[in-house]
């Protein structure tokens, strides 16, 4: 048991996934739990709360509940400088994460995944390794169950965890037995005084505790990380990966082609297209996925044969459906422009690229190269399509507006001919015109299946 410092009352602010799941878990710890959300708790978690006796507020904070606790579990969605959390620190309450609280009361091995771009799908990956191989292994953080609730309604041997920057923000004595660092690009900066050392540092927490029996996994050729690990002391072994010929990396990419798994002294080799996940960057994710595997000695085959027949994620370069000879590509969640640029890296065709949404200071000179090589039209979709006309405008042969998905998928359809691909990656947040990123893909989708 990491079990330390036990405090009497804990107060969970937040009623969603995670705070919801740190409540119960408290709860069953024998601690007086509250739970206090200033907005308002979603039905299904009103009941989870009511069905294992959490005491719970919504619509406001009660301060004289919340400012009196031992401990606070804070939901990574509220930001560190909301009132009652400066007010909570002036008083010097501790305020942690969910997974930092889960992580007290469960020996399981950890395997930790972060980083700006890639973190979802890594996190499936290597959960689907996992589960092939038949270990007993929970799926936690922002994907999945909350870890709390799986700590305290279950029993894993491993949970493999997607680890955004405001989760380990508050982490303090949580250790990752194996952490995955896969890049870090600017993100999420309003967060972080618009500092990026501030972001950068949040991401480096994932290594925080561990010692020489620890392993990280991390992408040697992202400069940022490469400068941050200069400053650096890093305890645990270290495992890079490289898309260079880089026989000194635990995973590369060699002359032939191919991606070689580096671990113990022995070679894992897997030809790339016999990758399910195809792209580059999900080289480096199957690369981050195998060698985690390799650390917890899945035999080689297992990973081989795990990552050829694993299934897209949803709204990542999800594949929709051929029509006309024309391929549909839904990549909705690629809210910024590094995914986008990975998402283009990935095509082989002619696209006609369907952008716009929330912009959230985008710089596109980025993916410049690749549009003028790859793209033949571009539909922009948003309510202020500005920004991306003066960019965009005479680079591309063609660039036209659209206020809706349907609009949008009906132009797209017009200007792709056989052969090519249209690709939804808008490089922008969907709140201007759709509820999330998952209502956008999920219209997309829509449109898409219903072309005759
Ligand atoms: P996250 O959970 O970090 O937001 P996802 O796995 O959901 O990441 O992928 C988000 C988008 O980022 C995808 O649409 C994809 O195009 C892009 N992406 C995925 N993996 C990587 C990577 N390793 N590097 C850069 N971009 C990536």
């Amino acid at each position: 048991m990491r079990q330390n410092n036990i405090k009497k009352r804990i107060v969970v602010l937040g009623g969603g996934e995670s705070g919801v799941g740190a409540a119960v878990l408290a709860l069953k710890k024998g601690y007086d739990t509250f739970l206090s959300d200033s907005g308002k708790v979603a039905p299904k978690y009103a009941d989870m709360l009511n069905e294992y006796g959490v005491e719970w507020e919504e619509g406001h904070h009660s301060e004289e509940r919340i400012l009196c606790a031992d401990e606070v579990v804070k939901s990574p969605g509220i930001p560190n400088d909301a009132p009652i959390i400066t007010k909570l620190r002036s008083k010097n309450v501790p305020v942690i994460s969910e997974i930092e609280f889960a992580g007290r009361f469960t020996d399981a091995k950890m395997v930790c995944i972060t980083g700006s771009n890639g973190k979802t799908t890594t996190t499936l990956l290597t959960y689907h390794i996992l589960q092939k191989a038949g270990l007993d292994v929970g799926l936690a953080g922002n994907v999945g169950r909350s870890l709390a609730l799986q700590v305290a309604t279950e029993k894993h041997d491993v949970y493999v965890i997607e680890l955004s920057s405001f989760q380990l923000d508050n982490m303090y004595e949580f250790k990752a037995n194996i952490a995955v660092l896969l890049n870090i690009t600017p993100d999420h900066l309003d967060r972080y005084d618009h500092k990026m050392e501030n972001y950068v540092a949040a991401k480096f927490r994932i290594l925080q505790n561990q010692t020489g029996d620890d392993s990280f996994i991390f992408w040697e050729n992202d400069p940022i990380i490469a400068a941050q690990l200069k400053r650096l002391k890093v305890e645990a072994k270290m495992y890079p990966f490289s898309e260079h010929d880089d026989p000194e990396a635990a995973a590369f990419i060699d002359s032939k082609g191919e991606v070689v798994l580096r671990h113990d002294g022995d070679s894992l080799v897997i030809d790339k297209n016999d990758l399910a996940l195809k792209g580059l960057h999900n080289v480096f994710n199957s690369m981050a996925a195998g060698l985690s595997a390799s650390i917890l000695d899945i035999k080689k085959d297992v990973i081989r044969r795990a990552l050829a027949d694993f299934e897209a994620v949803e709204h990542r370069l999800e594949y929709v459906r051929t029509v006309d000879g024309v391929r549909y590509v839904n990549d909705s969640k690629a809210t910024n422009v590094n995914s986008c640029w990975y998402a283009l890296e990935s095509m082989t065709t002619p696209v006609v690229l369907i952008l716009g949404g929330k912009d959230k200071g985008n710089d596109y000179s980025e993916i410049e190269l690749f549009v003028r090589a790859k793209v033949k039209a571009i539909v922009c979709l948003g309510v202020d399509n500005s920004k991306l006309h003066g960019f965009f405008d005479g680079k591309v042969p063609v660039v036209e507006d659209a206020r809706s998905m349907e609009d949008a998928v009906a132009k797209c359809r017009s200007l792709a001919s056989d052969g090519d691909t249209v690709l939804l990656s808008p490089c922008c947040a969907s709140f201007d015109l759709f509820k999330s990123y998952e209502d956008r893909g999920r219209q997309f989708k829509a449109c898409v299946a219903a072309l005759k």
